[in-house]
């Protein structure tokens, strides 16, 4: 990308607050100037470095800025490069082959499965069949800022799938999970991540980020309006007479819904969780995870069912797989016309948000490209 390093990056998009905390730069960043706050944000951790100061990219470094799903013209680089076209502005929720729903047939899966346990399907049936080393993905952390977290992890088994399906409705960089997996030298691996950590399957190939481009055999991605700050979400639920210790499953449904330990079940309204929305995805334009190979969410009409958006070859290949091995079956999205009109109307709210007026003049335009009103 030429002359634009750490110091462009972080003026144009942490900076800005368009940063969402993917933590695509941390990863991929290879002299680990990068660091990550308890906020979910990067930041330069250099000796004597101010903020936007980084001696490698003054250096020449430019590879957390390829990485970026945000930085610059990301929206049209990153469609060219997974669709070889950019997106028609009546494709408001990105690009796609097929939309479908998708529910597990093994019980076990379905028993965790956060839906229709699509998303754990397909990571147990790649590490199955030997396609996929291991997953980047999420897990209850309850060690960190307490009961009920997220925080990225990798999955190996079937029983540390089984271990982590589920959401949870804070942040989890899952991105950061790399480490660990190069670390034990898995080579293969499945991303599972919120829409905008999704989006680094159409970085890192498009800016020749190849080392991590070509180790990501697939990336799984979760459809998304927000996700909340660890204290809010807890204050809210303790205002509700709930401990989050006691919390065992929690989903949105136009309402939060929250299960406890003692069998309990309480529907509290989201506007209350609003005030509490973390600030990375005040300004995310993706809710649909428009750069996954396939995107996955929940808004089917009924509970047991994942709606699975499949935007590329392999996102097909993998779906004809679970499918052929009688691990999932599927039927076409127009059957809920429901959720088709949600996928919509929520890509639609979320593309709004994008402050265009916020990137520097020469960069403001193909930033993210118009929508049908
Ligand atoms: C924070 C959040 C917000 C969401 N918002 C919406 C929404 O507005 N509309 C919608 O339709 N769907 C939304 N989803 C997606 C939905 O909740 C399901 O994840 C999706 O339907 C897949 O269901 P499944 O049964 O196939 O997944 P499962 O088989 O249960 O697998 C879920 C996967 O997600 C991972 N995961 C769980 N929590 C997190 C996290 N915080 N960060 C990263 N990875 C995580 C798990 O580790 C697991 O691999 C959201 C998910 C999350 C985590």
């Amino acid at each position: 990308m030429g002359d634009v390093h750490w110091r462009e990056l972080y003026h144009e998009v942490v900076d800005t607050g368009l940063c969402t905390g993917c933590a695509a730069c941390v990863m991929a960043c290879p002299r680990d100037v990068l660091g990550y706050t308890d906020d979910s944000y990067p930041l330069q951790i250099g000796e004597g470095m101010g903020h936007d100061e980084c001696v490698i990219g003054d250096r020449g470094c430019d590879v957390c800025t390829r990485a970026c799903p945000r930085f610059r013209a990301w929206e049209t680089e990153l469609d060219t490069e997974l669709f070889g076209r950019v997106r028609e502005p009546d494709e408001v929720y990105g690009v796609a082959r097929s939309v479908l729903l998708a529910r597990t047939t093994d019980a076990a899966i379905a028993e965790v499965g956060q839906d229709g346990g699509l998303v754990s399907s397909l990571l147990v049936w790649g590490l199955q069949e030997g396609l996929i080393d291991g997953a980047l993905t999420s897990r209850i952390d309850d060690t960190t800022r307490g009961p009920f977290d997220a925080a990225p992890t990798v999955v190996t088994t079937r029983e540390e799938v089984l271990a982590s399906a589920g959401s949870r409705y804070t942040y989890a960089a899952n991105p950061l999970a790399m480490a660990e997996a190069e670390e034990r030298g898995l080579r293969q691996l499945a991303l599972v991540g919120m829409s905008c950590q999704a989006s680094i399957n159409g970085s890192l190939p498009a800016r020749g980020v190849n080392k991590y481009a070509r180790r990501i055999a697939l990336t799984l991605g979760l459809l998304c309006s927000k996700t909340f700050t660890y204290d809010g979400q807890r204050e809210v639920l303790a205002e509700h007479g709930i401990d989050v210790a006691d919390v065992v499953k929690i989903n949105i449904k136009g309402v939060f819904q929250v299960w406890t330990r003692d069998g309990g079940y309480q529907e509290i309204p989201l506007k209350r969780f609003h005030p509490h929305t973390r600030p990375g995805c005040q300004l995310c334009p993706d809710f649909a995870a428009e750069h996954a190979d396939i995107s996955c969410g929940g808004i089917g009409a009924e509970g047991d069912w994942t709606l699975a958006v499949v935007r590329t070859q392999r996102g097909e290949d993998w779906m004809r797989g679970v499918v052929d091995a009688g691990l999932v079956e599927v039927r076409p999205g127009e059957s809920d016309p429901v959720a088709m009109d949600l996928l919509v109307k929520l890509s639609r709210i979320s593309r709004k948000r994008w402050p265009a007026d916020t990137l520097p003049d020469e960069h403001r335009a193909p930033a993210l490209l118009p929508v049908v009103p």
